[in-house]
């Protein structure tokens, strides 16, 4: 039996040496060590021993036991550790591949104008202040004086929500709204006077246009106004030629040629020397050598006094510009639907800016 024990010892540890894979060795480990294995069937013969005997082959089975487990322990230790090491060579990262670049977007040309016009205002002591889309009837036509009838009515056709609310068609309503807020303001403070104003307001505005190389159905617009004591139609032309200056170029003009607007009195319009000819005469000033820039004039006394603001203590200015025309001549752009199509060729060309 010693015998059996020590060629099947000798015979195992043969076996396992030319054994290359985990699986191989655990093949291995079933047939000499498992249940069913050598070993098990050698010890089963125990019982025919005799008493003395029992106990020497019994330690000899178990060193033997020992010796096997002890070599299948190594080989296993052995394979992991090479399968390790082929795992961290596969998932190596090599730093020195380049990057995927990450597309970046760019904020869209409207907004960076608006942004600068903001930052222009800002910079003249101005804030700016929002309002809603949905609007009054009431703030958008009656507070700016464009009473039910009024025959401006008729410019500004738009979509109405019910027969009060409408999406509005112009961002002066923000006028009439601060200057309601700051009269309630004052009244509930006691004051006698409301407090003066100046303000910018961006916004988006809607009109029932048919869509076309320069007219859409919604496009934006930035209100402005000022309102205080001995406020005068040259503070208008002042603040205005400031503004130009800093979006055209220093070297601009501007005039005003009378106009009408039912909210202000008197109207104007507001022209920059052309910007492409200098003030010559070139096609995209059609030989005038002027471009409108934006619609103006002093608060009409009505306007005033429906917002709660005294006329003959207080004066004002107001101007509105669409941000798509002043977008488009500044970046030269010839068809306003390129600010709405989102063509990433179109939208490109900002980037820089970012
Ligand atoms: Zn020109």
């Amino acid at each position: 039996m010693r015998e059996q024990l020590y060629s099947l010892k000798e015979q195992a540890l043969t076996d396992l040496q030319p054994q290359d894979s985990l699986q191989a060795i655990n093949d291995w480990k079933v047939k000499y060590l498992g249940k069913k294995g050598e070993l098990t069937a050698i010890l089963r013969g125990m019982g025919a021993l005799s008493a003395e005997e029992r106990p020497v082959v019994g330690q000899l089975v178990n060193d033997v036991r020992d010796a096997l487990e002890l070599a299948y322990g190594e080989k296993e230790a052995e394979f992991k550790k090479a399968e390790r090491n082929k795992r961290l060579a596969e998932e190596a990262i090599d730093v020195s591949l380049p990057g995927r670049a990450i597309s970046v977007g760019s904020e869209h040309p409207l907004n960076q104008l608006i942004r600068d016009i903001e930052d222009i205002f800002l910079g003249l002591g101005f804030t700016v202040v929002e309002g809603p889309e949905v609007e009054y009837d009431y703030f958008n036509f009656e507070a700016m004086n464009v009473p039910k009838n009024h025959p401006a009515r008729d410019m500004q056709d738009t979509f109405y929500i019910t027969e009060e609310l409408l999406m509005r068609t112009q961002t002066s309503p923000v006028q009439a709204r601060v200057m309601g807020a700051k009269s309630a303001e004052a009244r509930a403070n006691g004051q006698e006077h409301p407090d003066p104003i100046r303000i910018i307001s961006p916004g988006r505005v809607y009109r029932r246009d048919d869509d076309d190389a320069t007219h859409s159905h919604a496009f934006m617009q930035i209100e402005g106004l000022v309102v205080d004591r001995n406020i005068r139609m040259s503070d208008l032309k002042g603040t205005l030629l400031t503004f130009a200056r800093q979006i055209f170029g220093e070297s601009v003009q501007v005039r005003l040629r009378p106009s009408y607007f039912p909210f202000t009195e008197p109207s104007t319009e507001v022209d920059a020397t052309c910007h492409n000819c200098g003030g010559t005469g070139c096609r995209t000033c059609k030989g005038t050598g002027w471009i409108e820039i934006l619609g103006a004039g002093m608060v009409h006394p009505s306007v005033l006094e429906l917002a709660g603001y005294d006329p003959t203590v207080f004066s004002g200015f107001a101007f509105g510009m669409g941000v798509e025309r002043t977008a488009m001549r500044r970046y030269g752009i010839e068809d306003i639907r390129g600010f709405y199509q989102n063509d990433v060729r179109l939208m490109q060309n900002f980037k820089s800016r970012m």
